[in-house]
């Protein structure tokens, strides 16, 4: 790991190619807007699915299906090129178990796999100190168990993140700027106040003040969509990411976000733009 630094965005995440599904436009959007990002996978992915032999073979996919450990290692390097197609500063891998998810059988309860991660409180503290060195001003992962079901590990990766915010704004040495959820379109009554993020940014009057100093006056469009399915493409041994990833969010116009804290000015949009200014001025 890198010198620290300190970052904008902090991401948290449970799975390689989580970023690209769920975050990647507002990823992309807030790295082109000047913001530094650090990015948390919890586990390697080893025990998804290779979707060899549809898949490529080259000198980096060999001609058999990629398992456990060769499956961690491929899907660890999908994930560092697809960050860096969104423009994530720093990738940090926790690599801790990954658990297989083919059937109802498998699920496994919050407990279990807190359990599994070496207990809640162990967790807590993790994520509180990874909050503390990389002193971003907003904190982004899922959401925790909720009525819209989702991978129980997205599930305990929100559920553990959402307590190490609360633990960090308890110790009152700072507080963050904003909480993030990422929310599912379908849901969108659970929450009070959402934010999203659009496919497309078209760069606005106050980015083109900027643009004009910068001696850049044109319009500029910004296609988030096509940052997102590049780095979905990168997840080549993932049929949910590479190929069902690609079709669905082809067709999707935003990302939508609730906010379980938010002590910034303005939406989650201004906040972006700010970021321009400070940059250009
Ligand atoms: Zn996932």
């Amino acid at each position: 790991m890198g010198p620290d630094f300190d970052a904008d965005l902090l991401f948290f995440h449970a799975h390689p190619d989580d970023e690209s599904l769920d975050y990647g436009l507002l990823m992309a959007r807030a790295a082109r807007a000047g913001k530094k990002i650090v990015t948390v996978l919890f586990t390697d992915g080893e025990s998804g699915y290779d979707r060899y032999p549809s898949r490529p073979v080259n000198e980096e996919y060999p001609d058999e299906a990629l398992v456990g450990g060769r499956l961690a290692n491929r899907r660890v390097d999908e994930a560092r090129r697809a960050l860096s197609v969104l423009g994530s500063d720093l990738y940090v891998r926790l690599g801790l178990q990954n658990h297989p998810y083919g059937s109802i059988t498998e699920e496994l309860s919050l407990g279990e796999v807190l359990e599994a991660w070496g207990g809640e409180q162990a967790l807590v503290e993790r994520v509180t100190g990874l909050i503390r060195r990389y002193s971003p001003d907003i904190v982004v992962s899922p959401p925790g168990p909720s009525e819209a079901s989702e991978h129980f590990e997205h599930e305990a990766v929100g559920h553990i993140v959402a307590k190490a915010v609360e633990r960090f704004e308890d110790t009152g040495e700072r507080t963050l700027g904003g909480y993030l959820v990422a929310s599912d379109p379908d849901h969108r009554s659970l929450y009070e106040k959402l934010f999203d993020v659009q496919a497309t940014h078209v760069v606005g009057k106050r980015d083109l003040a900027v643009n004009a100093r910068a001696g850049q006056a044109e319009r500029e469009t910004v296609n988030l969509r096509a940052i997102q399915l590049a780095a979905l493409r990168q997840h080549v041994t993932q049929l949910d990411a590479s190929v069902v990833g690609v079709k669905s969010r082809s067709t999707r116009s935003r990302e939508t976000y609730a906010p379980l804290l938010w002590t910034l000015p303005g939406t989650l949009t201004d906040w972006l733009s700010e970021a321009v200014l400070q940059a250009g001025g």
